[in-house]
């Protein structure tokens, strides 16, 4: 990490730091440190705070983090069922704090929507709001925050709502697999691709796309798990949305695993059958696959037949150059992008390029990088 996002991140961690104190604290030179806090102060990521009470000679400054029209921090928030996340993240993507809300419960109500403002509210001003405070300048200008994915449309408006009158800033709602497709774009350490589309395969098939270095527009909540729903088995499985034969009857998450507790059952040896059948995970399935086990490499080609339709439909409709994969796929090291780049290759027509498959990055960070990534996106212009 260089010394400028040393500096800044701790101060924003602090909330506020002597100017003197950060060679010391962080064992950067003083010619570094002057360096990176000058860089830092032009761009507007840290302000001057106050001055130290003098001890005789110079007083040496109180920086804060500056929120500047130039300064890009963002908080994101993600929803799960057991927990809510809060982090503010830098404008190269960085996470600089971090936050749960555990004990989430049932059902949203009032009370429990109010607890969560509270603690938002709580957490911006811990690690935000003293500096806006010290440095006189107002919030709404430069923190977009966050993108939401709520299990209740009811909550999820008055959350918003709430969360909007009181902090004052624009809140905006997005759907998860867009926060995650967003995040693999903007802060994937591998090429940047403007035309890419992210395949997430879990409970659900979910996609999502950036065409010329824009998110996808569809804010719809149906049309991004739609993909699942892509009919790859004429008159196949009936599926609980009506249809038949849906890719997410063949490759979703339950699925695969009550496929593979089957063939143990049945007797099919593999590394798997040490694993108690209740507690057998994707991530255990994968695992096996990276390994060359029989039984989960017969599995994943299953899937990867069957993904193969859904892929040659993107391909042809949106002609992306990338195609990042997402969910349990994730885990499917080099040889899940062997296998279905070249079915994937093999299968299209001559005049379509097949887009390079890469996995996506191997945790949870991007869901919440995303949520965060997008109200940066808002704010800079590049989602419309
Ligand atoms: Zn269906």
């Amino acid at each position: 990490m260089s010394a400028t996002d040393l500096i800044h991140r701790c101060i924003l961690k602090r909330g506020q730091m002597a100017r003197s104190a950060l060679g010391p604290t962080l064992g950067l030179s003083s010619r570094s440190v002057k360096v990176a806090v000058d860089t830092l102060l032009e761009r507007g990521d840290i302000a001057i705070a106050g001055y130290k009470a003098s001890t005789g000679g110079r007083r040496s400054q109180i920086l804060g983090a500056g929120l500047g029209p130039d300064a890009r921090v963002a908080m994101g928030m993600i929803f799960r069922q057991d927990e809510i996340k809060i982090l503010l993240l830098s404008s190269a993507g960085e996470v600089l704090v971090e936050e749960a809300i555990k004990g989430m419960p049932a059902s949203w109500d009032e009370l429990f929507c109010g607890r969560v403002c509270e603690r938002v509210l709580h957490f911006r001003d811990k690690h935000v709001g003293s500096h806006m405070n010290l440095c006189g300048m107002g919030i709404s200008s430069v923190l977009a925050f966050q993108a939401m994915v709520l299990p209740d449309a009811k909550w999820g408006d008055q959350l918003v709502s709430r969360l909007s009158s009181q902090l004052s800033v624009p809140v905006y709602r997005e759907l998860l697999v867009r926060c995650v497709t967003l995040a693999e774009y903007l802060f994937s350490t591998n090429n940047k691709e403007p035309e890419m589309a992210y395949l997430s395969v879990m409970d659900h098939v979910e996609m999502g796309a950036v065409m010329g270095g824009r998110l996808l527009c569809s804010t719809e909540a149906t049309r991004s798990s739609a993909l699942g729903h892509f009919s790859i088995v004429p008159d196949g499985e009936a599926c609980y949305c009506g249809g038949r034969g849906c890719l997410e009857s063949y490759v979703s998450n339950p699925r695969v695993l009550d496929q593979v507790r089957s063939a143990l059952d049945a007797g099919q040896d593999s590394s798997l059958k040490n694993i108690p059948r209740e507690s057998l995970t994707m991530y255990d399935v994968m695992a096996q696959f990276v390994a060359g086990d029989a039984l989960a490499t017969e599995q994943m080609h299953r899937v990867v037949t069957r993904l193969i339709p859904a892929l040659r439909a993107i391909q042809l409709l949106l002609s992306p150059r990338l195609i990042v994969l997402g969910g349990y796929l994730r885990h499917g090291g080099q040889p899940l992008i062997d296998l279905i780049q070249e079915s994937f290759s093999a299968d299209l027509p001559v005049q379509a390029m097949a887009a390079r498959i890469r996995l996506g990055a191997p945790t949870h960070r991007q869901q919440e990088i995303g949520a965060a990534a997008l109200a940066l996106a808002y704010d800079l212009c590049s989602v419309s």
